[in-house]
């Protein structure tokens, strides 16, 4: 018989009542240190002061009115990612998946307003993961997220991650944009090289192309600046952000150029909840804590002490872990074993990961993770592997 929750999740048999800052808490208080913050979601921790009095005042206030009318929490947020970003312009999104909806719909818009209709195409990379709409999945085009759901949308050309050969011979007249997360996280967090990003960026400028930038994940701090992209010194035509930027309430953006979004006028495009004052007044409290250079370079230094204690832990584990990958606090380790065994080791020592693809179990902690909380975690991570690599007791 089937669940009652629809299956398409295979569940860990853990369950949490409350969550306190880098830890969740069982119904009996068992503590798990959160590695994973909800897929990078939990940017700011469980329940931060500041998050939630900002939900709790505004849902004392109101809740919704709909986009029919002026929303000052959903002004606020736009002037201050405008302020603090490349983009002129925002559209807010209940979900990251709804950011690529229309990213793909104002590349296409601005060029069919250009006068080049036949500029459609919109060339994506193996390994990336765009979200599970129907276009979502169709820019992403793995196998396990396609398979049985076609017809699927046209216009994506999907190139091998890295094969620089194969993109500039993919660029044609009928290309309309490059769609590229920074960073991969549900690929086992491939880092695209600052370099290769100045690439897309001469190369979308030479054709005159739109770059599409996915920083779902790897947005709002989490490389240990706001956005991945600062890194490279380049910046995009277009950029979803959604998970972080709620801090756990669910809560995306599509951010453009002006140029960019230039076909998007009254009437192309509308969401019911998308920048509700809830969730706008959250995503301004996140905005607050994040975009702040003192915060930044904070989470820059734990990463890079982070990244040394894991470093160490591979060389103690070298039967269960290859590498260490990544950039700020989204950091994966390239793993030996099956990454869902790492994972399922952890939850025996009380520490939540994830698990990624490439063989990668993914360390995303919350941005607000203490130093301790660090050593903590790669000392139950150092437990877990030792597990593993001992045979199972009788
Ligand atoms: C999670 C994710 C998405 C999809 O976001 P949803 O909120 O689940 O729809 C899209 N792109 C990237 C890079 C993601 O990590």
């Amino acid at each position: 018989m089937i669940p009652s929750i629809l299956p398409t999740y295979s569940r860990a048999p853990l369950s949490f009542e409350k969550g306190e800052g880098s830890w969740l808490v069982t119904q009996d208080g068992a503590r798990y240190l959160d590695l994973g913050a909800g897929i990078a979601v939990n940017a700011l921790g469980h329940a931060h002061p500041a998050l939630v009095q900002a939900l709790t005042e505004q849902a004392n206030r109101l809740w919704h009115v709909s986009n029919l009318y002026q929303i000052p929490q959903q002004q606020a947020l736009a002037d201050r990612l405008v302020a603090a970003t490349f983009a002129d312009t925002v559209f807010f999104t209940n979900s990251g998946t709804e950011a690529c909806e229309l990213a793909v719909k104002m590349a296409r818009k601005h060029f069919f307003d250009a006068g080049q209709p036949e500029r459609v195409e919109i060339i994506t990379f193996s390994g990336s993961f765009h979200g599970r709409s129907s276009a979502g999945i169709a820019a992403a085009g793995g196998e396990k997220l396609t398979k049985g759901f076609g017809p699927l949308l046209p216009g994506f050309v999907h190139l091998e991650f890295g094969d620089h050969d194969a993109l500039h011979a993919a660029i044609s007249e009928r290309t309309a944009a490059i769609m590229i997360e920074p960073v991969q996280g549900e690929g086992g967090i491939r880092t695209v090289p600052d370099q290769c990003l100045k690439g897309l960026r001469d190369l979308c400028d030479q054709h005159g192309i739109l770059l599409i930038l996915d920083e779902v994940q790897c947005g709002v701090g989490r490389t240990g600046r706001l956005f991945a992209h600062e890194w490279a010194g380049i910046t995009p035509d277009i950029m979803m952000v959604a998970k972080g930027i709620g801090g756990g309430f669910p809560l995306g953006a599509v951010l453009a150029t002006e140029y960019a979004a230039s076909g998007m006028t009254a009437g192309t495009h509308g969401s019911t909840y998308g920048g509700n004052p809830l969730g706008c007044a959250v995503g301004a409290a996140v905005m607050d804590i994040v975009d702040d250079p003192a915060f930044l370079a904070e989470v820059r230094t734990k990463a890079a002490g982070l990244r040394q204690r894991l470093e160490g832990l591979v060389a103690a584990h070298p039967e269960v872990f290859e590498e260490v990958r990544g950039t700020g606090l989204m950091l994966g380790l390239k793993c030996r074993v099956a990454p869902a065994d790492v994972v399922r080791a952890g939850y025996a020592q009380h520490v939540l990961t994830v698990p990624a693809a490439d063989n990668v179990v993914r360390l995303l902690p919350p941005l607000t993770i203490t130093e301790d909380e660090l050593a903590e975690a790669v000392a139950r991570l150092d437990a877990a592997a030792s597990a593993l690599a001992a045979p199972e007791p009788a």
